[in-house]
């Protein structure tokens, strides 16, 4: 399984980080040993200790396709979840420099956490969903998919015009503002409207 992930898909992240506002969506791939095991901590890795946490909405794709129409995306995905794309920003900003590509700071081992996953039927609105993170009991980043500048059904079209889609990849839709460093002995919890999507602790 593959993990597609999407930069720069909030106007308010975009400002935060003087990035350009792009013309097309910026993709990027974590690979599966990027994936943090349940109920694991996250663990500092050994090149950097600036690690920014950068919530984004999940999609699990339920179904192959390639060359998706947006109008059929629907039929591609069951389950949404929230999770962490974790990225050493120092880093990422080194490469960025340098017309480098992200992966050392995107990619790395346990770089990646996936919370729980609830059917798609539980929310009226795929396109309305609010969700948040908060560090140590304290709001740091409030979301909802109705920013997005490309929406779930235009990204999965999207990123199937590259990368065929296979069950149980897993796309990352993009993180809102307010991200920032994490610290040892943080907690990190997520909240997909209501629910608790995951709670991790940071060694
Ligand atoms: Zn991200």
């Amino acid at each position: 399984m593959k993990i597609i992930c999407v930069g720069r898909n909030y106007a308010d992240h975009i400002q935060e980080l003087k990035n350009d506002k792009p013309d097309e969506p910026i993709l990027f791939i974590k690979p599966d040993t990027s994936i943090i095991q349940k109920k694991y901590p996250f663990f500092f890795p050994h090149f950097t200790n600036d690690i920014h946490y950068e919530v984004e909405l999940l999609v699990r794709i339920n179904k192959i396709g390639k060359h998706i129409q947006t109008k059929f995306a629907p039929k591609y995905y069951d389950q949404i979840g929230l999770g962490i794309d974790f990225t050493a920003r120092s880093l990422q900003n080194e490469l960025k420099s340098k017309s480098l590509p992200w992966e050392k700071a995107k990619s790395f081992d346990g770089s990646t956490l996936i919370g729980d996953w609830f059917s798609k039927k539980e929310f009226k609105n795929i396109n309305n969903i609010n969700f948040f993170l908060e560090r140590n009991g304290t709001k740091v980043q409030i979301g909802n998919t109705n920013k997005m500048l490309w929406k779930i059904d235009e990204l999965i079209s999207y990123v199937s015009t590259f990368f065929t889609l296979k069950i149980g990849d897993i796309l990352f839709t993009g993180t809102p503002s307010g991200v920032g460093n994490i610290y040892k002995n943080d907690n990190l919890t997520g909240y997909l409207e209501r629910k608790i999507a995951f709670s991790i602790n940071i060694k």
